[in-house]
């Protein structure tokens, strides 16, 4: 198992340094395959032995090899995020056919989490072909659950409907769509992943809310982000979060 646990985090890695790509270009609508990665900076290509996942920001300190501008180090800690994220779902859920839905699942969330962060936004050129692989991924790994993930990602996106029916300032669209899409990927784990998403907002909310002033609220972190983290919360400990719920506030 730890030789799996350990391909899951290289494939990760390389799989981080892809999303990085896609959180700069999708939301410019610039094409995610040419050209190859350049330097912010200087505009220097970066050369295939500068681009390797973590490594190649850690040995180069930051910096561009030929400007020596700095590179942000989101770059490295999105590799190190999916990375991280790929190998848990492994160790976690297993090596099986399930992963067709477990890793894209969670390789969408980060990338739209990055996207959300930057601009207050959720592309539907992502969350679009994200939900019609939740369901084609569910009819090849797990024919037999298709109907509950179908409902599960219809009751998600009404609920979201609905709250932002109802509080139109706190979510937008974009949210509505993704909550929609990720019941798909996780049928009954939707309910734990919901409850993690709204209730990691509200911590971060009231905690900015407390240093920073209320006027601060506006321009706090975007919804997108806490659906992507009860995702990975859902991927990760849906069932046993169900399970809890059964044995212990249902008896
Ligand atoms: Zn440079």
């Amino acid at each position: 198992m730890a030789v799996e646990i350990a391909l899951a985090a290289v494939l990760g890695a390389v799989v981080g340094s892809f999303l990085n790509v896609v959180i700069h270009r999708v939301p410019l609508g610039e094409s995610i395959v040419s050209p190859g990665s350049h330097c912010p900076h200087c505009d220097a290509p970066v050369a295939t032995y500068d681009n390797i996942p973590v490594l190649s920001w850690l040995l180069l300190r930051g910096r561009c090899r030929n400007c020596g501008g700095p590179i942000s180090p989101r770059y490295p800690l999105v590799e190190l995020l999916t990375a991280v994220a790929f190998a848990a779902i492994v160790a976690v859920r297993g090596f099986d056919d399930d992963l067709l839905l477990e890793l894209p699942f969670a390789a969408c969330l980060i990338a739209l989490a990055g996207i959300d962060l930057d601009h207050k936004l959720l592309p539907n050129r992502i969350v679009y072909p994200m939900a019609v692989w939740g369901v084609v991924a569910t009819a090849i790994a797990e024919t037999g659950d298709l109907p509950e993930h179908l409902i599960a990602g219809a009751a998600a996106f009404l609920l979201l409907l609905a709250a932002v029916l109802a509080y139109p300032a706190g979510m937008g669209m974009g949210d509505v769509k993704l909550a929609g899409a990720m019941g798909l990927y996780l049928g009954l784990s939707i309910a734990p992943a919901l409850l993690a998403a709204f209730l990691s907002g509200t911590v971060v909310g009231v905690a900015i809310i407390a240093r920073e002033g209320a006027a601060a609220r506006k321009k706090a972190v975007p919804f997108g982000v806490f659906l992507a983290f009860g995702g990975l919360v859902g991927v990760l400990a849906g069932p046993e979060l169900i399970d809890l719920y059964r044995d212990h506030l249902l008896s």
